[in-house]
């Protein structure tokens, strides 16, 4: 930047728009990257730490400046600043409170992310820290004077520029190579803590990936697929109610062995608990449709099942009703062009404010639906209801059960969890919880008055766990490979109809003996295929968890 110069009195900053963007590319190396170079330090190796602490922060300068000024003009380098600083300070205050890192899955979960979620997500310490790290930096930004620079020359000293921090990212590199490199392979996660580059980046390739993947129509699966033997067999309808929970982990689930009661309703009832159960994901996005697909992750390829139909299509394919009730952020696809509901737009009484229903009202109008079941013949009298939950959904865990469940107190409510203790943290999600087990009560409850007319059956399972302060990582979506345990095992649970278990010959003591063993979502597909005796050659019976438990017809 040049001298002050002082036209009408004030003091005024002169500056190229060049400029401008390498002082923000030095504030950001040392605002916005404690994170990155603290993960990065520690892989120093024999190098000495300042050397390399030295080396990272020119590489990360040169780089986002290559990044950055070809974007840069004296019209445009102030909104393009302004928008980067905000979005940077919004991106590190996350990072640091609760442990998440930007990747694509995570930004995939920030863009689609609905505006009631997001105003549970903002606080004061959330505003506290854009006042510092955007709007004080993005005001002084505003009273700088844009240097104009006639285009020829503004050009040349753009590529200029642009090969000088090329030349300083290798010259800082070539020193740190070795132990950057392997820091690179063995700790890849270390790369999405680089910020601003973290969310540009993921976000590009969100991008990208939506572009080509939104052209392409989806794979049908399980053409083939046909009622099995079973079905021509009933002499009842059946109903397989299958509630995809939310953000419950299994380390706080009481028929797991948790010392607080926080299922105490399910404690009561004969339901088959899967005691070691991994999910697919750390978040819905990336659970949800793995959860649904014949391979998860076990082969897991984000594009295949993204391209393809799901369990409900398949479904479908072989005569069965299928219904989506949603109570959350929607299927993500599973259900695309199948019946389904939300239960926001059924606004069941006393349930629902801000947009925001309280889990019960999945069960809306179920004694109804059980009822007309009775009435529907053929293939259709098979069929498969989903619920998703709200659930455990951070970090406002008080606001997902009504007072009345507030059974551990002090409870946080506080929308901001940095405001709360751990105690109060937990004592909220395990009242969350609680409410879980209310409602999976209630719903077994509803399914057994229904008993002698229909046969049914209930599966729960969660599509991922929670972080709840351990090693203080909170919430959820830390990318799989480093993802701590709690976010990643999950309560299932199995109930049965005695007609049900009849007609299917399933063995329940079997079954219990199975669900001791460990589990994973990708067990999910093949198991409700199994259940409601779908034949196809998608089906794989050593992924199915009742398999092993039928006698032979
Ligand atoms: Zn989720």
């Amino acid at each position: 930047m040049t001298s002050p110069s002082r036209p009408a009195g004030r003091l005024t900053f002169s500056a190229t728009a060049d400029q401008l963007v390498l002082v923000a590319c030095v504030f950001w190396a040392f605002s916005a990257n404690r994170l990155f170079l603290g993960a990065a330090l520690k892989q120093h190796g024999d190098m000495p730490v300042a050397g390399l602490a030295l080396a990272l922060v020119v590489m990360l300068v040169a780089l986002h400046y290559v990044l950055i000024v070809p974007f840069a003009y004296r019209h445009t380098v102030k909104p393009l600043l302004t928008f980067l600083l905000f979005g940077t300070a919004v991106g590190t205050h996350y990072m640091r409170t609760y442990g998440v890192v930007l990747d694509p899955s995570m930004m995939n979960n920030v863009w689609r992310t609905e505006p009631v979620e997001a105003r549970e997500l903002l606080s004061w310490s959330l505003a506290t820290h854009l006042l510092l790290y955007a709007a004080l930096p993005a005001a002084l930004l505003w009273r700088v004077r844009v240097v104009p620079q006639p285009w020829r020359r503004g050009a040349a000293i753009k590529l200029g520029g642009v090969a000088v921090a090329l030349v300083a990212f290798a010259v800082a590199l070539m020193p740190v190579f070795k132990p950057f490199a392997s820091m690179m392979r063995s700790h890849k996660e270390i790369r999405y803590f680089a910020t601003p580059l973290n969310y540009l980046w993921s976000t590009g390739a969100i991008a990208v990936r939506q572009a080509s993947g939104a052209t392409q129509p989806r794979r049908p699966l399980g053409l083939d697929a046909t009622p099995g033997p079973l079905w021509a067999a009933r002499t009842r309808p059946l109903v397989v109610v299958l509630v995809v929970g939310e953000t419950a982990r299994a380390a706080n689930w009481q028929l797991n062995g948790y010392p607080r009661p926080t299922t105490p309703e399910l404690a009561r009832l004969p339901v088959i608990n899967f005691s070691d159960v991994t999910s697919c994901g750390t978040n819905t996005e990336t659970s949800l449709p793995c959860m649904f697909a014949p391979v998860g992750r076990r082969d897991y390829d984000q594009a295949r099942i993204r391209g393809s139909e799901s369990l409900l299509h398949l479904l479908v394919h072989a005569g069965a009703t299928v219904h989506w009730r949603d109570n959350q952020s929607g299927c993500k696809n599973v259900c695309a062009g199948l019946p389904q509901d939300e239960v926001a737009s059924l606004n069941p009484a006393g349930l629902c404010s801000d947009g925001r229903c309280l889990d019960e009202g999945l069960l809306a109008g179920l004694n109804e639906r059980l009822a007309a079941a009775r009435s529907i013949t053929g293939r259709a009298a098979t069929q498969l209801l989903v619920l998703h939950q709200l659930g455990s959904h951070g970090p406002a865990y008080f606001r997902r059960y009504p007072p009345a469940f507030a059974h551990f107190t002090p409870a946080c409510e506080n929308d901001d969890l940095q405001k709360c203790t751990r105690e109060e943290i937990v004592n909220a999600y395990d009242n969350s919880l609680r409410y879980t087990d209310h409602v999976l009560g209630s719903l077994i409850a509803t399914l057994q008055r229904n008993e002698t007319d229909v046969d049914s059956a209930l599966i729960y399972v969660s599509d991922h766990g929670e972080s709840l302060g351990e090693r203080n990582f909170y919430l959820h979506g830390l990318p799989w490979f480093i993802a701590p345990s709690e976010q990643k095992e999950v309560p299932m649970v199995m109930w049965l109809s005695s007609g049900m278990a009849r007609a299917s010959a399933l063995d329940t003591a079997c079954l219990r003996r199975r669900a001791a063993e460990p589990a994973t979502h990708d067990h999910l597909f093949h198991t409700v295929l199994g259940l409601l005796d779908v034949k196809t050659a998608v089906y794989e019976p050593e992924w199915d968890l009742a398999d092993r438990c039928r006698s032979a017809p």
